[in-house]
């Protein structure tokens, strides 16, 4: 067991250094101008994918950006939506990615799509199972498996969460470089920026694959 909060020990601190990382790639970035805000190269980016039915959005926050699948809107935080600059343009582009997913039917983000209302109502639920099927755990082992049970949607969730990510980057930078927006010199730049807000879906992933082993691994013990 002391080994098992090591790693966890170990998660925190990594979880640290990558949310760390993305924030100070941001502020770099965030300093090298390009031509258009965030905002037209969302529009130009939709408009050029066929994409007529989602609008751009602002909203409050920073790293407040997402896609909404059921709204159809691009919505990018102050500072992307006006900014003119490589870190702007690289995460409106990843946002307009999302959108492409969504027009194209890509399948990750289907099944990803599909497991919100389970992940929804299991992250309402799954603490209070889990942490009462561990106290009633002498009593009955079912509390505890089925918390564990939910906990694995969620699990399961976070690494679906990876391919959609990355995939989103990947159609961003391609587009961004095709449409000449990016050139040799602010490509690798928008590259390294959208690399590191990837870091911290891995992280995540992996503290949620961790906590989840160590659910099973007090569920077993309990077995024996
Ligand atoms: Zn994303």
């Amino acid at each position: 067991m002391i080994g098992y909060y090591m790693i966890f020990g170990v998660i925190a601190l990594i979880s640290y250094l990558v949310s760390n990382n993305l924030e100070k790639k941001m502020q770099k970035y965030g300093q090298v101008r390009v031509q258009q805000s965030g905002k037209e190269v969302a529009e130009q980016m939709l408009r050029e994918n066929g994409i007529t039915d989602v609008s751009v959005l602002s909203t409050e926050g920073s790293l407040t950006d997402h896609y909404d699948p059921m709204k159809k809107t691009v919505n990018l935080s102050t500072p992307v939506f006006g900014q003119r600059t490589v870190a702007a343009i690289a995460v409106a582009a990843h946002e307009c990615g999302h959108a492409v997913q969504h027009a194209t039917a890509y399948s990750p983000l289907r099944l990803r799509s599909a497991l919100v209302p389970a992940v929804n109502i299991s992250n309402k639920f799954t603490p209070w199972i889990l942490t009462i099927g561990i106290l009633l755990l002498e009593v009955t082992p079912y509390l505890l498996g089925v918390g564990i049970v939910l906990f694995a949607i969620t699990s399961l969730f976070s690494l679906i969460t990876l391919p959609v990510e990355i995939n989103a980057s990947k159609r961003a930078v391609q587009w961004l470089d095709k449409a000449g927006i990016v050139d040799a010199q602010t490509k690798p730049m928008a590259v390294d920026a959208l690399k590191s807000a990837a870091y911290t879906y891995v992280v995540a992933a992996l503290a949620s694959l961790a906590t989840l082993v160590q659910y099973l691994l007090i569920f077993m013990r309990s077995r024996r």
